[in-house]
């Protein structure tokens, strides 16, 4: 990642300054990128076919329906106050630094990627209902095609249900069979996920290379203020609140366990993907002790849907957006904007940029603009960086208080 760093800053510098030519900074910037988008394809590929086959074992190594329950009521606690705990850090920040009130909205619309905005996907209760919706798959085998995560979980769940129910009341030995058969799997492609972790230096340093190279210190001007309201609220939820948490419930030592986590957490930095980096997440806490049927479970689910990182985001953007166009929004408004950065993070998949595309929802809700999205554009990356390392690094901690607790 350093060498990626070093190396792209450099070249931006000397290709701001004339000394190459700024179509070969570019040239390069894209190779870094192809050669992370390759090791990003190599994690990707193994995505689907770990989690079914970890979800399945995990789910009938339990034995008994009130672990899985328990677990999972355990989980979706965590989620949700952890997400919630970094909203309002967010909230707090962004009052106390307000990155938006000097900002000038003319040099902003200037930088602006003009017309590349999403729809808007619709009211509250709209996407909490077709959340609700896309847990069910209508064809299963076509939702692990597609790479939908919720719906595969959801049936992976069932069928690992199933199989308990059928060996239990049939005594099936076939059912058996099928237990075995994905148990079989899960060896193989924890062996393949071992394979491809050799690779991580490379992918990093492509996609560090690109992010350094390509965008250089520049964009950070206009926007600077907003990047570090981020950021520093980020920190603290990154280094006080998720490692207050995991002391005060597991009584490991946070510093301990980040090292063990070191891998999932560079790759997440530079993949920005909380879904990709998926199988490193589970291999890393595995390999620090936690038990191989709380991962299996907490891990996929975390990914898709705890997101504390991008909730903090949504909400420092949002009010944001709004302190630039000199909107003052009320202690009623910003509670609204926290409720609908829950939800857009809980909505958003652990994909690059997604957090940005949901964030219409939370401007739809509190009035604002839905293409002022495109004023903040030009830092996503950076930013995206930044808050997909703090979701895996909130999944790898629930799994581990999970554990505990089990
Ligand atoms: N990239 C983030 C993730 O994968 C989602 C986001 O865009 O906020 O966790």
């Amino acid at each position: 990642m350093g060498l990626g760093a070093v190396l792209g800053l450099a070249l931006n510098w000397a290709g701001a300054e004339g000394m190459v030519d700024s179509g070969v900074v570019g040239t390069v910037a894209m190779l870094g990128k192809k050669v992370g988008d390759l090791f990003l394809r190599l994690l990707q590929m193994l995505v689907v076919p770990l989690i079914v086959s970890s979800l399945i074992t995990g789910v009938t190594g339990m034995g008994d329906l009130r672990t899985l329950g328990a677990i999972g009521g355990r989980a979706i606690v965590f989620y949700l106050s952890t997400s919630f705990f970094a909203i309002l850090t967010g909230i707090f920040v962004v009052n106390l630094i307000k990155p938006g009130e000097g900002a000038e909205l003319a040099l902003l619309e200037e930088g602006a990627a003009a017309g590349v905005v999403a729809q808007a996907p619709g009211g509250i209760g709209v996407v909490l209902w077709e959340q609700l919706e896309s847990l069910i798959p209508k064809n299963p085998l076509a939702a692990a095609t597609e790479g939908d995560m919720l719906p595969v979980i959801f049936f992976s769940l069932l069928i690992g249900v199933f199989i308990g129910i059928a060996e239990h009341r049939q005594g099936s030995a076939d059912a058996s069979v099928v237990r075995r058969f994905f148990s079989g799997l899960f060896d193989v492609m924890m062996e393949m996920t071992l394979f491809v972790v050799r690779f991580a230096p490379i992918g990093v340093f492509g996609f560090t290379l690109y992010a350094a190279a390509g965008k250089g210190p520049a964009a950070f001007q206009v926007l600077g203020w907003y990047v570090l309201s981020v950021f520093v609220a980020l920190v603290i939820h990154a280094t006080i609140t998720l490692p207050g948490i995991l002391r005060l419930f597991t009584g490991r030592s946070p510093i301990a366990y980040m090292r063990s986590m070191t891998t999932a957490l560079v790759t997440a930095f530079s993949t920005a993907s909380s879904n990709g980096t998926l199988p490193l997440t589970m291999q890393n806490a595995e390999e620090a002790g936690v038990r191989p049927h709380v991962t299996s479970f907490v891990l996929p689910l975390g990914a898709t849907i705890n997101m504390d990182g991008t909730a903090l985001y949504e909400a420092v953007a949002v009010l944001f957006i709004a302190q630039v166009y000199g909107i003052d929004l009320t202690i009623a408004q910003q509670g609204l904007v926290a409720l609908t950065a829950l939800l857009a993070s809980i909505g958003a998949a652990g994909i690059p940029h997604a957090g940005m595309v949901m964030m219409v929802v939370v401007l739809n809700a509190v009035g604002l603009p839905t293409s002022a999205v495109a004023l903040i554009l030009a830092v996503d990356r950076i930013l995206d960086m930044c808050r997909t390392t703090v979701n895996v690094w909130s999944d790898s901690i629930a799994a581990a208080v999970v554990d505990a607790k089990e």
